[in-house]
C-alpha cells in the first residue's frame, strides 16, 4: 500500500462531515470557513510511543488519545473544536494498526463533531501529532491568567485515576476486578471536558487542563495570573476505585502529581459560586469539587489540618 492509497483509505473521510470545510484532505491545504464574530483557537500536541503511552498500546487507544489531549486544551479555553490535522509517523503501514487507529480517532471525533481536514504521513518511530482548530466568540475565551485573590479553585472529575490506571498497566500498582478496569479505562480513554469548558465561559475567571499533575498545573495557572494558591489536601476528590487500590496516601499523591487526567482546573470568583453550582448541576456536567482558593502572593501551598505539606512536582520532559 502506497502513501496515497493509505491516506485515501484511512484518512480522507475520517471524523465528522462539516459544512464549514470548504476543502479537506486531498489538496495542498485545507480551506475552512470561520463563523462570524469568532476567534480561531489553535493547539497542537504530539504523543510519542513509550513516552506518552506505553509501547504496545492498542492502536484505537492511540488514535483516541492523540485527539483527546488536544480536545482537552481547547476545553480549557472554553472553545468549540471543529477541525483537526494529523501528522502521523509510523514504522510501517500495518493495515490492522491503521484500521484500529482510525477507528479510535473517529470515535472521539464523532462525539465532538471534529473533521479531519489534512495531515502528513511519514515513516519513523511511532509518534502522532494532532493539531486541533476551533473557535470561540470574540473576547470570551478562558485563559490561565484571570484568577484573583479570593477566587475559589475547582477541579472536575477524579484526578489521579488516570495515573493509577497507567501504574496498573505498567505493574507499578496492583489490583484486580472492577476497580482495576475502571482506572485503566480512565487512562486508556480520557474524556475531555469540552462541553463543560464551553459552559464555563463567563463563569470561570481562569482555567487550565490538568495534564502534568494537578499541583503543577495549578502552579502554572497561578503564575500566569500573578497570584498564589492554597490547596486543601482533605478536599481533593478521590474516586472509590483509586482509594481502594492505592490507599489514602498514595491516592492523594497520584491526584496531586499523577498527570494524564485531562480534567479542567479552574477558578471562580466567590460571587459566581451559585452560577457554578447551577452549571455543574446541569445534565451531562462532570462532578466538580472546590479544592482550595487563590491567594495574594506566589506559589502553591498544600494544607491539611496539621499544617503545610510538601507539594509533589509534576511532569517535566526535560527536568534534569
Ligand atoms: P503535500 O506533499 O502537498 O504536503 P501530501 O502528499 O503530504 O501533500 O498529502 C496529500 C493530502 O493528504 C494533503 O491534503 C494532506 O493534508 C493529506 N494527508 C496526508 N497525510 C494525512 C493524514 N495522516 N491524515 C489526514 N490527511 C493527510
Ligand atoms: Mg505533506
Amino acid at each position: 500500500m502506497g502513501e496515497f492509497e493509505l491516506i485515501e483509505r484511512y484518512f480522507a473521510k475520517l471524523g465528522a462531515a462539516r459544512r464549514d470545510v470548504l476543502l479537506g484532505v486531498g489538496d495542498d491545504a485545507a480551506l475552512l470557513a470561520m463563523p462570524q464574530g469568532h476567534e480561531l483557537v489553535a493547539c497542537v500536541d504530539t504523543i510519542v510511543d513509550g513516552r506518552h503511552f506505553p509501547s504496545g498500546t492498542r492502536a484505537d487507544d492511540v488514535g483516541w488519545r492523540a485527539l483527546a489531549v488536544n480536545l482537552s486544551d481547547l476545553a480549557a479555553m472554553g472553545a468549540t473544536p471543529a477541525w483537526a490535522t494529523l501528522a502521523l509517523t509510523m514504522p510501517a503501514a500495518d493495515e490492522d494498526w491503521l484500521e484500529g487507529f482510525a477507528a479510535g480517532f473517529a470515535a472521539l471525533a464523532g462525539v465532538h463533531k471534529v473533521a479531519l481536514v489534512g495531515g502528513d504521513t511519514t515513516r519513523g518511530p511511532l509518534a502522532v501529532t494532532v493539531q486541533l482548530l476551533g473557535h470561540v466568540a470574540a473576547g470570551t475565551a478562558l485563559r490561565r491568567s484571570g484568577a484573583g485573590a479570593g477566587d475559589l479553585v475547582y477541579v472536575t472529575g477524579w484526578p489521579g485515576d488516570a495515573a493509577a490506571g497507567l501504574a496498573l498497566l505498567e505493574g507499578r500498582l496492583g489490583g484486580q476486578g472492577a476497580n482495576r478496569s475502571a482506572l485503566e479505562g480512565k487512562f486508556r480513554r480520557p474524556e475531555p471536558r469540552v462541553a463543560f469548558g464551553e459552559r464555563l465561559r463567563g463563569v470561570a475567571s481562569a482555567c487550565i487542563d490538568v495534564s502534568d499533575g494537578l499541583a503543577a498545573d495549578l502552579g502554572r495557572l497561578a503564575a500566569a495570573s500573578g497570584v498564589g494558591a492554597t490547596l486543601r489536601a482533605r478536599e481533593l476528590p478521590l474516586s472509590r476505585a483509586l482509594y481502594a487500590l492505592a490507599g489514602e496516601q498514595r491516592a492523594r499523591e497520584l491526584a496531586l502529581a499523577g498527570g494524564d487526567d485531562y480534567e479542567l482546573l479552574f477558578t471562580v470568583p466567590a460571587a459566581a459560586r451559585q452560577a457554578l453550582a447551577a452549571l455543574s448541576a446541569g445534565p451531562g456536567s462532570p462532578a466538580c469539587h472546590c479544592i482550595g482558593e487563590i491567594t495574594a502572593g506566589r506559589g502553591v501551598r498544600l494544607l491539611d489540618e496539621r499544617g503545610e505539606l510538601r507539594v509533589p512536582p509534576g511532569w517535566d520532559h526535560f527536568a534534569t
